[in-house]
């Protein structure tokens, strides 16, 4: 290469024109700023049940909530609030009243242990944990001090609790918030290690937000006639952010159901004639793959989300044939990019022409660049290398660890993603894998993803997940763990060659196990530790 390509930067960006974003007002304000206009209108719905709250009815509840929360608990401006939470409305309420203080809202995942969960509310020094009675016991462990609120046994309200004191337009209250202050504590979903905690600001939201919903041209276009399903875990940022907090900045409804069951949400689907349908890949595996699919009525959906995990091209394609009148696509993100990182354009309001594989184009308002992981130098179109992404929508640092923070944001401000993957001449993202996952075989890499995409294209395989097996001469072997169709029925070798004809050698299968499901965690990650850790034993 010449001296010139050696220092070039290539860099990435939307094909939609950059937009004024208000990043500067505080979150609450910016996703509510439409609301009064749709304040009569339908906000979140609670799939069981059928409760369901207005806009109005949300504002004036959650501001409610914020000013019990100063009240009763003094809680003030960058105080940590947890909450331990299954997807409800009060997770709605309760994560705007916290952040109309100023305060910051860590989200855990209900299901943690009693140790998983003390030891994130330790970590960011929580002083409230707002929970429901049965994930108590979970807290024993935890300073006296903090105060465990129970959404399903609440305290009666106390005289001068309501909304005036710190209304909508209170500027005392404009005045606390800083566009800088942290807003939202996620967690990564600690599928390569531990969980980290991610310090995304109210500025870095309000931009990724923007960036997906707002402009003449939106990347995703949702009006407040749609209906949004919210079954993915409000905890993972991917559903706060593209599913809760987007919906309110457009006044959709959001429909919420507590946890992912295939009847029960096709059965959703029908009844509330669901428009959107955000996924994460083993729930667009299971409507692609299960019969029952055929005896509801799903013509009402039209836009399909997958992201958080690979998405292989045969299932796009079985998934299409199901669902024919919604468009299906993916975005591409991760907790520490605030999250989303590219969105598919075909959900755009004027849409543009887009790849099956593809994880979307680069967000507006951002710039992206690909660099070979070893070097850091700076990719063209069509080569594959880590993708790095730099703009105001991504996260101030890790939570109380700088050094983590330097090693992802670099001084120029870049943040590294780890994962691999190339920018097409259509600058489409493809991603190959995680730097991290990709398996070594005698010099040769194999992406985990492309070959359980081809293990799940076979019709008697319900699920599949590869990893590396170590091996004395090739180094690493890919393996993989399969899980059989009810009433299929299909051999190790008839796997192996099914593989071997449709990759080159080294990407071949050396083994298979047949197992009766792949761990996953709720944001539809395969656990690939998990089954690391299965195969020592094994
Ligand atoms: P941890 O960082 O704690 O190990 P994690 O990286 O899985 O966990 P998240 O922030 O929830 O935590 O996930 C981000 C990762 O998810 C990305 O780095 C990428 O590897 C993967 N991902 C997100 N969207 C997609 C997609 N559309 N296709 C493939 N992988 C995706
Ligand atoms: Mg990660």
């Amino acid at each position: 290469p010449s001296p010139e390509s050696q220092t070039r930067e290539y860099l990435y960006r939307s094909k939609l024109p950059d937009i004024a974003i208000a990043n500067d007002t505080p979150l609450v304000d910016y996703v509510l700023e439409r609301a009064a206009r749709f304040s009569a209108r339908p906000c979140v719905i609670d799939g069981k049940s059928g409760t369901t709250l207005t806009y109005g009815q949300v504002a004036v509840q959650s501001a409610r909530l914020s000013a019990s929360l100063a009240a009763r608990h003094g809680l003030r401006r960058g105080d940590v609030v947890m909450l331990l939470l299954p997807n409800c409305i009060e997770f709605v309420l309760a994560f705007l009243g916290i952040l109309r203080r100023g305060a910051v809202a860590t989200t855990a995942n209900p299901f943690y242990t009693a140790r998983e969960v003390c030891e994130q509310a330790r970590a960011c020094n929580a002083r409230i944990v707002i929970t429901l009675s049965p994930y108590v016991p979970k807290l024993a462990e935890l300073d006296p001090d903090v105060v465990i609120f129970t959404i399903d046994a609440p305290p009666p309200p106390q005289d001068g609790e309501n909304s005036r004191q710190d209304g909508e337009n209170s500027p005392r209250r404009k005045l606390v918030v800083q566009p800088d202050d942290v807003a939202a504590l996620p967690y990564s979903s600690g599928t390569t290690g531990l969980p980290k905690g991610v310090m995304l600001t109210h500025r870095g939201l309000v931009t990724s937000i923007a960036q997906q919903v707002d402009g003449a041209n939106p990347n995703i276009y949702w009006t407040p006639d749609d209906v949004v399903l919210c079954v993915l875990p409000l905890f993972h940022i991917y559903c706060m952010n593209s599913v809760f907090l987007c919906s309110l900045r457009v006044g959709a409804t959001i429909l919420i159901m507590p946890k992912f069951e295939i009847a029960e949400l096709l059965e959703l689907i029908q009844r509330h004639r669901v428009t959107i349908a955000p996924f994460v890949p083993p729930i667009v595996l299971a409507i692609a793959k299960n019969p029952i699919v055929d005896k509801y009525d799903l013509s009402s959906v039209r836009m399909v989300l997958s992201g958080a995990a690979p998405l292989g091209k045969e299932l796009e394609d079985a998934f299409r044939a199901r669902l024919p009148l919604a468009v299906l696509g993916q975005g591409y993100g991760m907790t520490e990019a605030g999250p989303v990182i590219a969105m598919n354009l075909a959900f755009a309001k004027e849409v543009f022409p887009v790849k099956p594989g593809s994880c979307g184009t680069i967000v507006r308002n951002a710039t992206a660049k690909v660099v070979d992981p070893e070097t850091g130098v700076s990719l063209p179109h069509n080569q594959a290398g880590e993708i790095c992404i730099k703009g105001a929508q991504i996260m101030k640092g890790y939570l109380n660890d700088p050094e983590a923070t330097a090693l992802t944001i670099d001084k120029e401000g870049w943040l590294h993603t780890g994962d691999v993957g190339y920018i097409d001449d259509n600058d489409e993202v493809f991603l190959v894998d995680r730097v991290k996952e990709i398996i070594k075989f005698k010099g040769f890499q194999v992406a985990p993803a492309e070959v359980e995409a081809i293990l799940t294209s076979h019709p008697c395989v319900a699920d599949a997940a590869v990893i590396p097996k170590k091996d004395e001469t090739a180094g690493e072997l890919p393996v993989a763990f399969v899980v059989i169709a009810n009433g299929f029925k299909v051999s190790e070798e008839e796997l192996k060659l099914f593989v071997s004809q449709q990759v080159v050698f080294y990407k071949k299968i050396h083994k298979v196990y047949f197992v009766d499901s792949i761990p996953k965690s709720p944001a539809g990650k395969i656990l690939r530790k998990d089954l690391r850790s299965k195969l020592e034993l094994n």
